[in-house]
């Protein structure tokens, strides 16, 4: 008989082979009793700072059954899935993935194996290559407007902070972090409840799933740049890209991924020329803060703070503010990160954030963003919010200092008045900052949430108490502000056989669920060769129990006090 048993705690310098005897105390059994166990989620819970505790979902395998068992509130029968079933295919035209970002990387990988052989259209580079113009775009301050941050194999999360935490209950999750740790990720991405790679780590493990789909029969065209589909009665008949040589290009195919993430305007202009159904959507906009990550992990972990064990701590904060009907949040917290420059075309400051998989730098940083509803930029087209993006990130670029990103102190954020000195933290943006007044960036209705928001988080989070912590911009890009429709079973576009993938056409969001969405679609494009009318894709059960999160007063908006 398998079982989860959850909420088994141990304190955070006990051994883990302690598990077995916690567990066949709390089942009243026998410890012999107990077959096997694996660990399937681990969390941290520091709500008390003077006794910090890992708390366990387990699966155990028990050797013979026990009467009641499943009447303790903290067991049920396992119901863990971490394989995916893969019929093979043998589709007449070859399938081609545009973009090799999570979305085009799992969709191409499930395709491969189920023997489709997947040509991937990547107007970047190799990862290895990619690395390079990124390190050059530093030197040199000239954007590569097909290799960078966000473009090129891996897509926009290869150098990042690679967390893959999703909210999203699908037991494809599984299958994505073992894929991870079977390409070359670290194996307590399984069970970790905010599991993370790094940027140092993730480019090894999408060189390795890059080798697999060769090794399969998938082709790559690196430097190409998809830029139109031509159809008959509805239905996709081939794709023009432009090689690295400038050659025109054309494919014949029955089936297009769409891939191509939330940074390729140029994409989405051609798209929307050719009147693929699209529509404009709500999305967020703000800047990246940079804290110490001493100062975070000592009120985070109190007593704790210098224990090795528990790694740099996080933090996730929000508040609704019903006077200003918007919301501000922390998103995409990096602990012991720096601050990126993820420009991908010239003449723009964007900003995000990554780090190493240690996270041992000295700053940590997340991105405060405040909601942006259609209505604040709509006029007449789905590109609108795109626009508005671009309009924020040329103003946050510097003609005299190229690349260099504004920068103030929070303190005189408040006080509108540009920053003359910092204080104790540094910016760790490169290539460079300039002083600025963000009040001058942002349209007012920006600046005046941010201001609300770093006052209410003030008094609620003490980290934020602090007028030296650096502000870097402009984070525009957190999310697609464009939607491409989709047919909710099929998944095709309003072109047969174009399937729109992941955070670009707002189908997913972060690494993880933009992966689990390649997987669907590639999935649906297998259903059809296999004949099988769309069934339920969304076999999901909930995982394991909750997992408490570090501080959980941190993490909940709290309409009334933000008011
Ligand atoms: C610096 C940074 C840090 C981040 N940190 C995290 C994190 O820690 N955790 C997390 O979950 N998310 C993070 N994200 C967000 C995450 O990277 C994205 O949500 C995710 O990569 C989206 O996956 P995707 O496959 O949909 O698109 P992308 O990853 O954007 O991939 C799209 C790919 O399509 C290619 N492409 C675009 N247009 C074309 C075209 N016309 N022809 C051919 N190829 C094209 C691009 O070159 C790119 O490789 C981060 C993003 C950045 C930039």
């Amino acid at each position: 008989m398998e079982i989860l048993v959850s909420n088994v705690y141990l304190d955070i310098n006990d051994d883990e082979s302690l598990l077995p005897i916690k567990i066949a105390k709390m089942l009243k059994i026998d410890q012999g009793k107990i077959g096997s166990y694996k660990v399937v989620k681990r969390a941290l819970d520091a709500r008390n700072k003077s006794h910090i505790l890992y708390t366990y979902t387990v699966l155990v395998s028990l050797l013979s059954d026990k009467k009641n068992i499943l009447d303790n509130k903290n067991v049920k029968l396992s119901d863990l899935v971490e394989t995916i079933h893969i019929d093979e295919i043998k589709p007449e035209k070859r399938p081609v993935v545009v973009g090799f970002g999570p979305a085009g990387m799992f969709a191409a990988l499930i395709l491969a194996r189920a023997g489709a052989k997947p040509i991937i259209i990547e107007r970047g580079k190799k990862v290895e290559d990619r690395q390079k113009d990124i390190e050059e775009f530093i030197r040199t301050r000239v954007v590569n407007e097909n290799s960078n941050m966000c473009f090129g194999e891996g897509g926009a999360g290869t150098f990042s902070d690679g967390k893959l935490f999703t909210r999203v209950n699908d037991r494809r999750v599984r299958f994505i972090l073992n894929e991870f740790i079977n390409h070359g990720a670290p194996k307590e991405i399984y069970y970790d409840a905010k599991p993370h790679i790094g940027s140092d780590l993730l480019p090894g493990v999408v060189r390795s799933i890059r080798k697999e789909i060769i090794s399969l029969g998938g082709t790559f065209m690196w430097e190409s740049t998809y830029v139109s589909f031509t159809e008959e009665k509805g239905k996709v008949k081939s794709i023009t890209y432009i090689d690295k040589e400038n050659n025109k290009c054309v494919i014949e195919t029955d089936d297009v991924i769409l891939a191509i993430g939330h940074s390729a305007r140029d994409t989405f202009v051609n798209l929307y020329e050719q009147n693929l159904k699209m529509e404009a959507k709500d999305f967020s906009v703000g800047v990246r803060i940079e804290h110490l990550q001493e100062d975070l992990n000592k009120i985070q972990y109190g007593d704790y703070s210098s224990n090795p064990k528990l790694g740099s701590a996080d933090y996730q904060i929000s508040a609704q503010f019903r006077s200003l009907d918007r919301g501000v949040y922390s998103f995409c917290m990096c602990p012991g990160g720096e601050v990126a420059n993820t420009s991908t075309s010239p003449n723009t400051v964007v900003t995000n954030g990554f780090s190493n998989h240690a996270r041992d730098g000295i700053n940590c940083n997340s991105a405060i963003l405040v909601g942006i509803k259609k209505e604040d930029y709509y006029v007449n087209s789905p590109l609108d919010g795109m626009y508005f993006q671009e309009s924020l990130e040329r103003l946050a670029f510097n003609p005299t200092y190229p690349y260099y990103a504004p920068v103030q102190r929070v303190g005189d954020f408040l006080n509108n008045k540009v920053t003359d000195g910092l204080g104790k933290i540094k910016p760790s943006y490169k290539p460079g900052f300039y002083f600025a007044d963000f009040n001058k960036i942002f349209p007012k209705f920006v600046s005046e949430s941010l201001k609300e928001a770093l006052n209410v988080f003030s008094r609620r989070f003490s980290l934020f108490d602090n007028d030296d912590a650096v502000m870097t911009g402009v984070e525009t890009r957190s999310s697609s502000p464009i939607k491409i429709i989709r047919d909710p079973d099929t998944f095709d576009s309003s072109i047969r056989g174009i399937y729109p993938s992941g955070e670009g056409s707002s189908h997913g969001g972060g690494i993880t669920s933009s992966a689990l969405d390649g997987i669907k679609v590639a999935e649906a494009i297998i259903d059809k060769y296999m004949g099988r009318l769309p069934i339920k894709k969304l076999a999901t059960k909930p995982e394991t129990t909750e997992t408490p999160i570090i501080d959980a007063s941190m993490i909940k908006s709290d309409d009334k006090k933000a008011e």
